[in-house]
């Protein structure tokens, strides 16, 4: 059944607000990050991010696109890439999550000012884009291969729903992206045009606009799409179907594959669609789909895509650490797919896999200024970056240092509203009590599906150690239960309710009885650094191994090693466990002789023992701290002696 009047609520201020499922979300009013890593990152977007985005979506013109549809002044004066007024849409997002999570004055006023101007350029049957359909223009939806008018339609209606959702049912913008979705309804309804966007991302954002609204056709419109897809509705290109997913249905794939931005989005949507119209082999086959993704196609950090070209996918087992291209916004669609099924059916495995995105991929792109960003995401830079200048626009996703604006430019506000929202992820709660999926300082205050007040606090440094204590500072009457993650990478973990005994437990989600008010529950993990190997499959990384410390992946960087000595040359000794000192965590490693210089083959029967190396202590870096200090080479997987 459709938007039943049941426990969700549509105006729970949060990016993904199910009619049914295994777990209810979470509103930003209900979970409050306090401290620690995300709490930082919340505060730079908010004081630095945010505005960096609109500086440039001003500079560039993207911004005044708007202005000269109204002016008349297009297409002669139109700035950007056919996508751009995403980006401007993305920015919204990401404020009316940051003005759902604290009000601001002054960031209220510039929202409505970008609002007033993206509305001026409605047009009067609805529809909302400046690079088609005026004058001088293309005709509307002439290139659904590459166009991506729907897919910018569709950033906007994410955006009205996380402003209905902020307690704005009845905002400008709300009213803007009703008008577009009423437009799409009519124009690619059942008798309308029987196409699909080059780039899914309509389906996610017609799904949640009408879960925001209470708007069955728009989900109706978003499971058309989904089914249109993968019938060779679109043209075919140099990089085939594939590339957008329109090779094979949704429902009959058996892996992510094509572009990886493109993949995740839809299956974002099919699961939102899956759900909602209770399609349950549909969400099997997503379901079934992440799992092999995960399992054959994702690279330790989380990220996704190992081809520059089409910035796909490769086959399984296809991940080179210096050919990963892991771009920012696919980690950014993965989290998104993730966290639908983890609402949809439970499983740590899904909170496991936002964690390791979130944390060594999202994170990775913003500076700790918050004003520039990584597009791709390698896990080795052979050779250092050029500075990279902080007043020009980047011609190259592959730059690495991190630019401050991009000629595409999809990630920076992609990482903006996935911080403003991402306290989202941190819990849900069910009939019978919370499930804990992300550990942070943090405060919850929320109410069971009875309408029983829960109020906990989570005290933590994590992830800089493994000791979370959960107190509870007003428990549900009767009995309930508190469910803990205890990730993967845990090799043990212990829990303790008050003061009775640690009992050990095992990965995954661990229940434990809901202690009255006043009580304490503790979860210890082992956060100790150690390595990680791959599995053998992964040619490219065989013989290697990775450093991880919690859910944080380590790397190499030359700024550590001194003059002279190259992280292509590093060999370690994985004799000796990785180690921490104040915080640095080390490796015994060694330094392989210099090249030959000649033919870099020869027989087995002439192969020559190496002299065993001089081994030495050398420092790690966290992986999302890494080109923070300068240009550099970086390796995350190092070679074993
Ligand atoms: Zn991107």
């Amino acid at each position: 059944m459709l938007f039943p009047t049941g426990h969700h609520g549509a105006a729970t201020p949060a990016p993904v607000v199910p009619s049914t499922g295994r777990f209810q979300p979470l509103g930003l009013d209900q979970v409050r990050i306090t401290g620690g890593q995300w709490a930082r990152r919340q505060e730079v977007n908010a004081s630095a991010t945010l505005t960096h985005i609109e500086h440039w979506l001003e500079r560039e013109g993207w911004l005044g696109n708007f202005d000269l549809a109204v002016a008349g002044g297009l297409p002669g004066g139109r700035r950007g890439r056919e996508f751009s007024d995403s980006e401007v849409y993305k920015l919204l997002e990401a404020m009316a999550w940051e003005l759902g999570r604290r009000p601001d004055g002054d960031l209220e006023h510039r929202f409505g000012a970008i609002v007033r101007r993206v509305a001026a350029a409605q047009e009067p049957d609805g529809y909302v884009g400046t690079r088609f359909g005026r004058p001088g223009q293309q005709p509307r939806y002439s290139d659904l291969e590459w166009g991506h008018e729907l897919y910018c339609q569709g950033h906007l209606y994410q955006a009205a729903a996380a402003r209905a959702r902020t307690g704005r049912p009845g905002d400008l913008l709300v009213e803007v992206a009703r008008r577009s979705a009423d437009h799409v309804c009519a124009a690619f309804g059942p008798d309308g045009n029987q196409g699909v966007c080059g780039h899914a991302e309509v389906e996610v954002g017609l799904a949640e606009l009408g879960r925001a609204l209470g708007e069955p056709r728009y989900l109706a419109q978003a499971a058309l799409f989904v089914d249109r897809r993968g019938h060779g509705v679109l043209a075919d290109i140099e990089f085939g179907r594939s590339y957008y997913q329109d090779d094979v249905p949704v429902r009959d794939a058996e892996v992510f594959h094509g572009h990886a931005v493109r993949a995740n989005y839809l299956a974002a949507g099919a699961v939102d669609v899956a759900v909602e119209l209770g399609d349950e082999k549909l969400l099997d086959a997503v379901a079934g789909q992440w799992a092999r993704t995960q399992a054959r196609r994702t690279y330790l950090t989380g990220g996704q895509g190992s081809h520059h070209q089409d910035e796909a996918f490769g086959d399984d087992w296809v991940l080179p650490p210096d050919r990963a291209y892991s771009e920012t916004c696919a980690s950014v669609g993965s989290v998104m797919v993730s966290w639908r099924l983890l609402l949809a059916r439970g499983g740590a495995q899904y909170a496991d896999a936002i964690e390791r995105a979130l944390t060594n991929v999202v994170a990775t792109s913003p500076a700790a200024d918050g004003r520039s960003f990584f597009y791709a995401n390698s896990l080795h830079q052979r050779v250092p970056a050029e500075h990279v200048a902080t007043d020009e626009v980047s011609k190259r996703a592959e730059a690495s240092l991190r630019a401050p604006w991009f000629e595409v430019s999809c990630c920076p506000p992609n990482v903006a509203r996935t911080f403003a929202s991402v306290a989202a992820y941190v819990a849900t709660v069910d009939d019978g009590g919370v499930q804990l999926h992300q550990y942070a300082p943090a405060e919850i205050r929320a109410a069971l599906p009875s309408g029983e007040p829960v109020a906990l606090d989570v005290v933590t440094s994590y992830p800089d150690d493994g000791h979370v204590e959960v107190h509870v500072v007003g428990a549900p009457a009767g009995d309930w239960t508190l469910t803990l993650r205890v990730p993967s990478w845990s090799s043990s973990a212990r829990v303790r309710v008050d003061g009775a005994p640690a009992r050990e437990v095992g990965p995954g989600a661990v229940e434990v009885p809901g202690p009255r008010a006043g009580g304490v529950v503790t979860l210890d993990l082992d956060a100790a650094p150690r390595f990680v190997v791959p599995d053998p499959h992964i040619d490219a990384v065989r013989g290697c191994v990775a450093v991880q410390r919690g859910p944080e992946v380590l790397c190499l960087e030359s700024v550590d090693l001194g003059e002279g000595t190259r992280v292509d040359d590093i060999v370690v000794d994985t004799a000796v466990p990785p180690w921490e000192v104040d915080g640095t965590v080390y490796v015994r490693a060694g330094t392989l002789g210099a090249s030959g210089g000649g033919w870099p083959y020869t027989t087995t029967d002439d192969v020559v023992p190496r002299p065993r190396p001089e081994l030495r202590d050398v420092a790690l870096v966290r992986y999302h701290d890494w080109a923070n200090r300068g240009p550099a080479t970086m390796r995350v997987w190092l070679p074993v002696l």
